[in-house]
């Protein structure tokens, strides 16, 4: 990763984010004001591809900037990323003129997009969804209702995964834009973590787009090809929530008075923090092996084939299961560190494992990940489903 772009993020973390805690875990009307100034850094959507006008970075440079965004703050970080799942499958799978007309604004201008695949009964079993996409003339109009959608409010367009009213088998992405009548925005979630990002529930009632504004491909596949980005990003925020667990425990044993001297002088405490670095290492190391595998495919001759082949990366499973894992034991232990205090809304240490939480929940939690993994990397390749 080229340092000054590093120097660009680390210094909007450290000046809107670091300092900013309450404030971004407030539930404060979003999108704040904040990710305009990151879109001053010249850095908004960094991986948008250089023919649509992006800056073009990797994943393997994503790892770096979203590690240092959730040492931030991991909701504003989360708000930055998370179109990256919409817009790699547009980018992958759409036709050239969505490119043009959806991609190559937001890579100019910013702004953001937002991914409706869940819904309340289907849970994570995407095969059972129940809206759908009905063909009429050279239309598709959508109708069904989706649970959470990160950045559906202020999105400029939305990629819904939806099933063919006519074929139940048959299941399309399509980009929907965002002032498109019939896209209601039924609630904000009142989530515990993640409160300077925004997930909404939304229904869509007659949603009428062009038949062109599908994405090329089965719908389902597309959205677990998405997921692989968007997956190692989320396995990342928790690399930075944990480096700030880390040096914030630092800060309070350096006062905190222990048998006649400090806590950082006791050799618990050491072992306690060697832990961490180790688990902290051993996290960003498979983050960054995973998306060095993604990258290796974004940079092959025919990406979008070779994507469709392989659908889910083993890495990127590893990588969100392991990040869940160890993030959370950083968590726990880290909050046992600062005693009953660690207990109080006076510390950060509770936001931060808040924010922590939503490593093993968001995008599969790890009994439907453990189960993908089982089916895709443990089953005989012949009597793969
Ligand atoms: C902050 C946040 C942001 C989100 N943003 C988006 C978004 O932008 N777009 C979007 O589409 N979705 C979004 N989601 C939805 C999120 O991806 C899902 O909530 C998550 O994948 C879990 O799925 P679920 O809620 O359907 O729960 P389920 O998967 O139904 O899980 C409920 C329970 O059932 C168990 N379970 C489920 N399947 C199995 C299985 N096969 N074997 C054993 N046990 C199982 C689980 O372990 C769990 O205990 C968001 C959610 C949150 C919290």
């Amino acid at each position: 990763m080229r340092s000054d772009i590093l120097n660009r993020v680390s210094e909007f973390s450290r000046r809107e984010l670091f300092d900013n805690q309450e404030h971004l875990d407030s539930l404060a009307e979003a999108p704040l004001p904040l990710y305009q100034s990151f879109q001053d850094t010249g850095l908004m959507n960094w991986w948008l591809p250089e023919n649509a006008g992006g800056a073009g970075l990797g994943l393997e440079d994503s790892i770096d900037i979203v590690s240092e965004l959730a040492y931030g703050d991991a909701g504003a970080a989360f708000t930055l990323f998370i179109s990256i799942l919409g817009t790699s499958m547009v980018s992958l799978y759409g036709s050239d003129e969505l490119k043009e007309r959806y991609l190559a604004p937001m890579a100019k201008s910013g702004g953001f997009c937002a991914t409706l695949g869940s819904e309340q009964v289907a849970g994570s079993e995407l095969g059972n969804i129940t809206t759908t996409a009905t063909l009429q003339g050279g239309n598709l109009v959508l109708n069904g209702q989706k649970f959470f959608s990160t950045n559906s409010k202020f999105a400029d367009f939305l990629v819904v995964v939806a099933k063919s009213a006519t074929e139940p088998s048959g299941y399309s992405a399509i980009l929907v834009p965002k002032n498109t009548p019939g896209v209601r925005i039924v609630k904000r979630w009142d989530m515990i973590g993640l409160r300077a990002s925004g997930t909404y529930q939304v229904t869509l009632e007659g949603c009428r787009v062009p038949a062109s504004n599908a994405l090329n491909g089965p719908g389902l596949r597309l959205l677990e090809i998405g997921l692989n980005a968007s997956r190692i990003l989320i396995a990342t925020t928790a690399v930075g929530v944990a480096r700030r667990i880390r040096d914030l425990s630092m800060e309070y044993a350096k006062t905190k008075p222990l048998g006649g001297g400090k806590l950082v002088d006791n050799a618990v405490f050491a072992s306690k923090l060697g832990q961490m670095e180790m688990q902290i290492d051993a996290m960003k190391s498979q983050c960054k092996a995973a998306a060095r595998d993604y990258d290796a495919i974004m940079h092959s001759p025919d990406a979008a084939t070779t994507f469709v082949r392989q659908g889910t990366l083993k890495s990127a499973l590893t990588a969100k299961m392991i990040c869940g894992q160890l993030g959370w034991d950083i968590a726990s232990k880290g909050s046992e560190m600062f005693g009953g205090l660690g207990y109080t809304n006076e510390m950060l240490i509770g936001k931060l494992v808040r924010d922590m939480r939503y490593v093993s929940i968001v995008e599969g939690g790890d009994d439907v990940l453990r189960e993908l993994m089982f089916n895709r990397y443990v089953v005989p390749v012949a009597k793969r489903s």
